[in-house]
């Protein structure tokens, strides 16, 4: 049972939530006003496929011409490739681990080649996906040798009796499915060696990094519709720079990071993992739907904007409903997506100001 006092926090927390209040105002000690939040915006609608290549901020001027194409090819060819298969009639599954894999194998992205480096200057790799038809799911943390964790976490789901595997078992496990063993080495790229120097102290000339999450977290996710109805949803990372050996984030842990149900909606988020595990924001949306019969873009902006900085950290999230209305929310100054509608149209927005907040 909780003190009376601390169920009066408790209380104190709710009705300021319910209020629309930020985490600062919170923390300031700001007193409650009964009344809506701010409505959110519309969401997308018609969306088959979106993509996110993490929470932070990216300013216009902040990429050269090159990096910018560099970024806005990677999401376009991983939208297409889910997108080809969802065309095919092919489970959102298969749209959303392919699409996720391409993200992978980009190093300009936080998952597989390009992950950030740990405190021991290691890669740990997390992911985890869910089908929301049958709302199996599969996730695996702290990875060493596979090159495309999100597929690991598929073949835990499909292959093994288990949902989480974690650490060498998971890399055994992957070995022992046929899965070819990855040096470390293949993960390496200057971009995070210069951030992990930067995060203990010895900034590189050319570094502006700073320690944990990045001016753009870089880790990636996808969510798709497919011909059926069906949603699943996808989230890999390399997690945060620096991070503590063995630290594993909300990434890999289902209805943290990643949620799929076909009645709600299928979601993957981003931003700072310790406090989405606490606020078990995937899930949150999802139930916000399915016992307040919120509309998408309402329940992911209540997480994402209010209950997430309201425990002290921000981020991002991309969620799509099953009947195509996308929304991407975030509390950090954007998030970097993009998204196919149903008759091939594809958007990719990178900079702050081209995602709205809600
Ligand atoms: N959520 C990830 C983690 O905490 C990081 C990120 O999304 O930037 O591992």
């Amino acid at each position: 049972m909780p003190s009376p006092k601390r169920s009066l926090l408790i209380s104190a927390g709710l009705v300021a939530l319910v209020a629309g209040l930020s985490g600062s105002q919170l923390a300031a000690g700001a007193t409650a006003v009964p009344g809506e939040a701010p409505p959110p915006g519309p969401g997308v609608r018609g969306v088959v496929l979106a993509v996110h290549g993490g929470a932070g901020s990216l300013p216009r001027g902040s990429l050269t011409p090159e990096q910018e194409r560099a970024y806005r090819d990677g999401l376009t060819k991983a939208l297409r490739t889910g997108y080809e298969l969802v065309k095919d009639g092919k489970p959102a599954l298969d749209a959303v681990e392919r699409a996720v894999n391409v993200l992978e194998d980009d190093p300009n992205f936080n998952a597989g080649k390009g992950a950030v480096f740990n405190t021991d200057a290691e890669h740990e790799l997390d992911a985890s996906i869910m089908n929301g038809k049958d709302r199996r799911s599969g996730a695996v943390a702290g990875v060493h040798h596979t090159k495309n964790p999100i597929s690991l976490a598929r073949l835990v789901m499909e292959k093994s009796p288990h949902v989480f595997m974690a650490g060498k078992g998971a890399d055994d496990f992957a070995l022992r499915n046929g899965v070819p063993f990855t040096p470390q080495d293949y993960f390496w790229t200057q971009r995070r060696w210069d951030q992990l120097m930067a995060a203990k102290g010895n900034p590189p000339a050319a570094a502006g990094a700073k320690a944990g999450r990045s001016e753009a977290g870089g880790t990636v996710g996808a969510i798709a519709l497919d011909g059926e109805r069906g949603i699943a949803a996808a989230t890999s990372t390399g997690g945060l720079t620096n991070k503590q050996v063995g630290r594993v984030g909300d990434s890999p842990v289902v209805g943290a990071g990643t949620y799929a149900d076909n009645r709600t909606v299928a979601v993957s988020c981003t931003g700072t993992g310790e406090v989405f595990i606490r606020g078990v924001a995937a899930h949150d949306i999802s139930a916000l739907m399915e016992y307040a019969r919120m509309p998408v873009t309402k329940a992911a902006a209540t997480v994402v904007n209010q209950k997430i900085p309201a425990l002290g950290a921000t981020g991002g999230a991309i969620a799509l409903d099953a009947r195509g209305t996308l929304a991407a929310p975030h509390s950090t100054k954007g998030i970097i997506n993009g998204y196919v509608t149903r008759d091939g149209e594809i958007k990719t927005r990178l900079y702050d100001d081209e995602t709205p907040p809600e």
